[in-house]
């Protein structure tokens, strides 16, 4: 088993931020390592077991444990093995994760709203700025070159409508050939697969594929990583490639009018696209390309994944908070790619941009 390859080195200790902003071992993927092993010899013992499962959704699945680890643990295999099986043993531990589970169920999203009002609130802002987007909206019989796949944080939360807008207006000025998902898109299935539901995320994840493939798309795009990692990893699309869409600007733009910057730039780095997807050059070459300085940010998490927001909203916030005192970013704007790094980020009121933004502000000639 991979836990038996932990020999307590220590070495992944000081980078987990679950332990940066506890400075308990127990919290630790050392610490979590090490009761595994523990249990692995004591059967039955229920207080540790409960222990154990409670410590196991403290754990914002960042990855920074695995990437470190000289012993080669597959810690994230061990953690998302341990969810499911916490989940289907225990239920009754996890019953607040229900009403979320309800809502993937009934209306395929995570808000519990109605399928339909996927593409109304964005729709209802920026019809006007940019003609025509009501008919970038799929349904059934349309096709296009790419589909854009919004996810649930993106298709609902206001915080989220200058990226939009910017993508939006990105695509447009290149005149590329998109619809948008809208009513039609399911929830990726991210957020079970966080819990271990793998049937759960099987049955959202088979109808998109079935939606993208039957609008004969050649990418699908979208600017969340969660999204990302179920759309390229688990949707087993067929002659179509899903991308981030800090990859698809990369491709589609050799140049990009420099960014008139008036202000500090820090790039944070989301977890998921670094250290799950791999993600790291195109980010960064889409900004250089714009002429834009600035200041990488130490590789961190910013406390927004694995559910930790559901799980323990307070140790979410604290590691948000730790990391902008630590990295000193109150006066500086904090360059992301990702929704939910964008929705940690805006809750400490620190200033934040999408890359698409800055590209969307650089083609039209000026920052907004
Ligand atoms: S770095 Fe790897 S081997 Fe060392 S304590 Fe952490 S999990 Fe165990
Ligand atoms: S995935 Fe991240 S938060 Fe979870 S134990 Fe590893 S380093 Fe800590």
């Amino acid at each position: 088993m991979s836990q038996d390859k932990c020999v307590r080195c220590g070495s992944c200790l000081q980078l987990c931020p679950m332990f940066d902003a506890t400075g308990e071992e127990q919290f630790s993927p050392r610490g979590k390592m090490y009761l595994l092993q523990v249990m692995d010899q004591i059967e039955n013992d229920e207080e540790l077991g409960r222990e154990f499962r409670r410590l196991l959704f403290q754990c914002t699945l960042c990855g920074r444990c695995e990437e470190n680890c000289a012993s080669g643990v597959d810690l994230l295999k061990v953690w998302h093995e341990q969810r499911a099986k916490a989940i289907e043993t225990a239920p009754e531990e996890f019953e607040y994760l229900e009403p979320l589970k309800d809502a993937l169920s009934n209306v395929k999203n995570i808000y519990g709203l109605a399928a339909e009002d996927r593409a109304i609130y964005w729709l209802d802002e920026l019809e006007e700025e940019i003609p025509g987007l009501e008919d970038r909206v799929y349904e059934k019989g349309k096709t296009a070159e790419v589909m854009v796949f919004l996810g649930c944080l993106m298709s609902f939360r206001g915080s989220q409508i200058d990226v939009l807008r910017s993508l939006f207006k990105t695509l447009e000025r290149l005149e590329v050939d998109y619809l948008v998902m809208g009513a039609e898109e399911f929830c990726c299935g991210h957020p079970l697969y966080l819990m271990g539901d793998e049937k759960g995320a099987q049955k959202l994840r088979e109808h998109n594929k079935q939606v993208v493939e039957e609008a004969k798309v050649r990418n699908v795009i979208t600017c969340c990583p969660g999204c990302l990692i179920q759309l390229r990893e688990h949707h087993n699309l067929e002659n179509v490639e899903a991308l981030h869409h800090t990859q698809f600007f990369d491709r589609k733009l050799d140049t990009i009018p420099e960014y008139p910057q008036t202000e500090e730039f820090s790039y944070h780095d989301p977890c998921e696209l670094h250290r799950i997807l791999e993600i790291k050059t195109e980010p960064r070459s889409v900004i250089n390309k714009m002429g834009i300085e600035f200041r990488e940010m130490d590789l961190s998490c910013c406390g927004g994944g694995g559910l930790l927001r559901m799980t323990d909203p307070n140790l979410s916030d604290k590691i948000i908070q730790l990391r902008a005192a630590r990295e000193g970013v109150k006066n500086t704007t904090v360059i992301t790619a990702c929704p939910s790094c964008r929705e940690q980020l805006l809750s400490q009121d620190l200033k934040t941009k999408d890359v698409v933004e800055l590209v969307s502000d650089a083609l039209e000639g000026g920052a907004k």
